[in-house]
């Protein structure tokens, strides 16, 4: 038996599938990785040069110099015309046959949404939602990126306009983080995808994992490989196109 037919009978068996997934599920549809080679660290746009990413995307640079953490996030973090991959698209295919639980994901570009799925728990919050940092109305998405303002503002108080993104800094989503432990905790088949697994939360997510099937799909070798049962180093879009519904 290969490694497909392996998986599809793991997938076929099982009756609490659940997915996690990080910043490989979004690269394939051309979004950058933080941390990999070709990702945003390695990009060096002059006027950010004296600053690290972590700063640019953090709650203190936010509050202490907000025009440069504005600027860095509208040319960065625009997702406005990328699509779902064929990951994407599986997974929601699997959630709408009744072949998964739920996708708890890294990403914060709602591509799992655009792609049909439903229970989907974004432990780094979404760029597609924004609210008043002040008076904590809810802003549409591009609130941030059509707004003419350096530093966009609420039309109520006056208050910064935010994305709903956790930011280096601050505390994950309570709501999120407690379903993604409760999905993870139920499940008798764990997919992780496109994650080393080497930073937090991730790796104590996996930890919580007391099912019968793990299967690690990235394109380098994660810590949690030797635990799996099923492990693929290769295109996360690729291994999940094989599964048959
Ligand atoms: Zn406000």
């Amino acid at each position: 038996m290969d490694n497909y037919e392996e998986l599809n009978r793991i997938i076929s068996e099982s009756k609490h599938i659940v997915f996690f997934g990080g910043a490989g599920v979004s690269t394939e549809s051309g979004i950058p990785d933080f941390r990999s080679k070709d990702g945003l660290y390695n990009q060096h746009d002059v006027q950010f040069d004296m600053y690290t990413p972590e700063y640019l995307l953090s709650i203190n640079c936010l509050e202490d110099e907000p025009k440069v953490f504005f600027e860095f996030y509208r040319q960065k973090m625009n997702v406005d015309g990328i699509d779902p991959n064929k990951a994407h698209l599986k997974l929601a295919e699997m959630e709408k046959k009744g072949k998964l639980d739920g996708i708890i994901t890294q990403n914060i570009d709602g591509l799992h949404q655009k792609a049909g799925s439903k229970n989907v728990q974004e432990v780094h919050g979404s760029t597609l939602r924004n609210y008043c940092k002040r008076c904590k109305k809810k802003y549409p998405e591009d609130a941030i990126f059509a707004s003419k303002d350096p530093v966009p503002r609420c039309s109520i108080c006056g208050g910064m306009i935010r994305p709903d993104v956790t930011l280096y800094g601050e505390s994950l989503p309570t709501d999120a983080w407690r379903n993604s432990v409760k999905l993870v905790a139920e499940a008798d088949c764990l997919i992780i995808g496109g994650t080393s697994l080497v930073v937090n939360p991730a790796a104590s997510l996996a930890m919580g994992f007391r099912g019968k099937h793990l299967i690690i799909i990235n394109k380098q070798s994660t810590p949690a490989d030797r635990m799996a049962e099923l492990v693929f180093h290769e295109s996360i879009s690729k291994v999940l196109d094989q599964i048959k519904l």
